[in-house]
């Protein structure tokens, strides 16, 4: 008799259905699993044959043949052992159903236990789009996967609890009310405030600006003038997940065992900083059991990157693909695996090698020839993706210790954001899209219409900047954030100027 046990495999942040199919024949005793395994799944065979005898149940004494199927599927992980486990009890006799509304996920240890596996979220959450109503999962995943609605999860300690909950003890169902992970704190306090950043008003508002529509900026300025600090204080001003996007980005540090036990929901926009000497599997994802790299862990949030003449080339250059559709795809060897990667990119860099270009107080030891050459370093397609671009000059010292300036603190600046965001949501609810800076070329025309007057300064602005197709339509968003801000329902001309000149203030020209 072939006893089928439905399980789940995931293939970057989806995941298929798999059916474990159980038989055993007369031979020699021993146990192999077909259907395009990996490692850790092969190595299932011993955790699930001591789990089982160790349960109190007796092993079968033929061959054991375990498919998984379909074989077109590379299956990884180790979520497999608890299906297998059951389906060889099932081939036993033990009274559990044969179901296609029953699946299980789970590793086991060699006493019958069940450890915590990475990715349960998006395992969970493709069996409940194939019909699957009931899922075992290990106790300490239950909460993560009670965040799929429709579906029943029970969370599992041993093997043990599977056969009881069949005969007569049922486990009790995990409920998760996932609200409660949303709660508006109106007092927050961050590690990182605008109000400990004195000056700089336009550079903080450009950050303003970004946060509002989603755009990517890009701060220029010397050692010790504050544009690290105010990078990090960019998520300070980031309006909370929403939550499709919580469970969306869940889903990613799931599969990366990112998530804590204490909180199996991720809330907060990440803002991930990466260091110009990691690899660039490290940053775009990949390897031989790929996983998601930085660029992926920033989806919906931010992408840091300091100093970023200093990245190798080549790691700039990929950036181009998920800064254009905010996706990255991985090629493997027989297919390729998409990851999201949405993020907002923020980078700081010097003016020149030494970092004193410009300065009020320090001279410039570069000659013309090394500018040039390291401003060179960021190619045009990718200064052609950044939206502003905004000067951070060091504030002298006598303005450091006589300013008296009353600074503004993160939260008011954030209330700001998510006033600018709420229209921007409602603008967009049939669009599919949250943020300006998501529109495509259709939706610009669609929603960022110009009167006669800004479209004859936009003509006069492409000629004398040489502005591409790609920088008008920047500009253009851009223009839609600053007016969503001042809460005018039409791009004015005031609007565009204020995003030509973040937009022309490039690196060519600080
Ligand atoms: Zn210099």
């Amino acid at each position: 008799m072939v006893t089928k046990t439905l399980t789940s495999a995931a293939i970057g942040i989806n995941s298929f259905k798999i059916e474990v199919e159980v038989d055993v024949i007369n031979s020699l005793p021993s146990l192999c699993i077909v259907g395009l395994p990996d490692s850790a799944i092969n190595e299932a065979r011993e955790r699930v044959r001591s789990a089982i005898k160790n349960s109190g149940y007796s092993f079968p004494t033929g061959k054991v043949i375990i498919n998984l199927a379909p074989a077109d599927i590379k299956k990884e992980g180790t979520n497999f052992d608890l299906p297998i486990a059951v389906g060889i009890l099932k081939e036993q006799g033990i009274e559990i159903p044969d179901s296609d509304e029953i699946a299980y996920l789970g590793e086991l240890s060699l006493d019958g236990s069940l450890r915590k596996i990475n990715g349960t979220l998006p395992l969970v959450s493709g069996l409940k789009d194939v019909g699957v109503k009931n899922i075992f999962v290990p106790y300490d995943n239950a909460e993560e996967a009670a965040l799929v609605s429709g579906v029943n999860i029970f969370g599992v300690k041993h093997l043990n609890d599977v056969v009881n909950h069949f005969s007569g003890e049922p486990l009790k169902e995990t409920k998760v009310d996932i609200s409660n992970f949303f709660v508006e704190n109106l007092e927050e306090v961050f590690e990182y405030d605008f109000k400990d950043v004195k000056g700089q008003q336009k550079a903080k508002k450009a950050l303003e600006i970004a946060a509002a529509g989603g755009h990517n900026i890009l701060m220029s300025g010397s050692p010790g003038s504050g544009k690290t600090l105010m990078a990090r204080c960019f998520a300070s001003i980031l309006p909370s997940l929403e939550k499709e996007e919580a469970i969306e980005l869940t889903k990613i540090y799931s599969i990366c065992g990112l998530l804590t036990n204490d909180k199996p929901l991720v809330t907060e926009r990440p803002f991930r900083v990466i260091h110009h000497t990691a690899s660039q599997n490290g940053i775009i994802g990949g390897g031989v059991n790929p996983k998601p790299g930085e660029i992926t862990l920033a989806h919906r949030g931010v992408l840091f990157l300091d100093e970023m003449p200093e990245f190798p080339r080549q790691i700039l250059e990929v950036l181009r693909q998920p800064l254009e559709d905010g996706e990255i795809v991985i090629s493997r060897t027989k297919s390729s695996i998409k990851y999201p990667a949405k993020f907002i990119l923020v980078g700081a860099m010097n003016p020149c090698p030494c970092g004193f270009l410009g300065d009020r107080e320090k001279q410039c030891s570069c000659s013309e020839y090394q500018i040039q050459k390291y401003r060179a370093k960021i190619s045009g397609p990718l200064l052609d993706r950044i939206d502003l671009f905004v000067n951070v000059p060091r504030l002298t010292a006598e303005e450091l210790v006589n300013s008296k300036e009353k600074t503004e603190c993160s939260f008011d600046i954030k209330k700001r954001v998510i006033k600018a965001r709420k229209i921007q949501m409602y603008r967009y609810k049939d669009e599919n899209i949250y943020t300006n800076s998501e529109l495509n070329p259709s939706q610009i025309k669609k929603f960022c219409v110009l009167d006669k007057e800004s479209l004859d300064f936009m003509k006069l602005a492409s000629q004398k900047y040489l502005l591409s197709g790609r920088k008008y339509n920047r500009i253009l968003k851009l223009a839609r954030t600053i007016a969503d801000l001042s809460n005018d329902e039409n791009i004015k001309l005031s609007h565009l100027t204020q995003a030509l000149q973040y937009r022309v203030d490039s690196i060519e020209n600080i």
